[in-house]
């Protein structure tokens, strides 16, 4: 099956905002901890009308669709998590224009694109306690195992597990980007609420292909 079908992009964008409904109380609870407690209201949001996009998007090539996506959570989700987002669908959406199979390799080099432009648009790093600290290993851990040429499923469970790590590694850190920056050593002891989000986003995925491939 083809992972970078509009189809698998729409269904995936389903699952997203299952998750993101579901898990409520934990992006707000974190966000309110060490941000200000608008994370799970911008990736409600964002979710809700990429999902209301489904017919828009269905006829539409795998990298137009992407690029609607980038396009549209631009402009609908606030804070700082909005234009990073964005900027990760329409960097993923200019690579995989070349992409006309499912080899998992150009797969995770568009998610690596997609991964370099929140970095460069966010001007952060791994360690600094944002999305990056689950979204860099993920990447680098994906594109590792495309190269050995690995099964979906080892990929999937891999990449679920890196997510988790990734994302319990920024409780201890203090955060030297965003609005947790402020807080210095306070911030330590917390989970970033991005970095949730992402981990969140990354096992949803992962698990609908696993899901798929049963
Ligand atoms: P805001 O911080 O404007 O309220 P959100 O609450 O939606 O926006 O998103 C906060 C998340 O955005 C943080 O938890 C962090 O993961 C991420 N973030 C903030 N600044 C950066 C940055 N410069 N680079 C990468 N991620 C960032
Ligand atoms: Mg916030």
């Amino acid at each position: 099956m083809n992972y970078l079908s509009t189809q698998f992009i729409i269904s995936a964008a389903n699952a997203i905002q299952q998750t993101i409904l579901a898990n409520e109380n934990t992006l707000e609870s974190l966000d309110r901890e060490i941000g200000d407690g608008d994370h799970y209201i911008n990736m409600k949001r964002g979710a809700a009308v990429i999902v209301e996009m489904q017919t828009e998007l269905t006829p539409l090539t795998p990298d137009a669709a992407l690029h609607k996506i980038g396009t549209k959570l631009l402009s609908t989700i606030g804070g700082a998590s909005g234009p990073l987002l964005a900027s990760f669908f329409m960097s993923m959406a200019k690579i995989s224009k070349d992409i006309g199979d499912d080899s998992h390799l150009k797969i995770a080099a568009a998610f690596a694109s997609g991964v370099e432009a929140i970095r460069q648009r966010g001007k952060a790093d791994i360690g600094e306690k944002t999305m990056l600290d689950v979204l860099i290993p993920v990447s680098q851990q994906f594109t590792l195992l495309a190269a050995q040429n690995c099964e979906v499923k080892l990929i999937c469970a891999t990449l679920i597990n890196t997510a988790e790590q990734g994302m319990l590694a920024t409780k201890s850190l203090i955060a030297t980007k965003g609005r947790a920056a402020g807080l210095g050593e306070r911030a330590i002891g917390h989970i970033d609420p991005g970095a949730k989000s992402c981990q969140l986003m990354v096992e949803t995925v992962c698990k609908l292909i696993l899901d798929k491939n049963n």
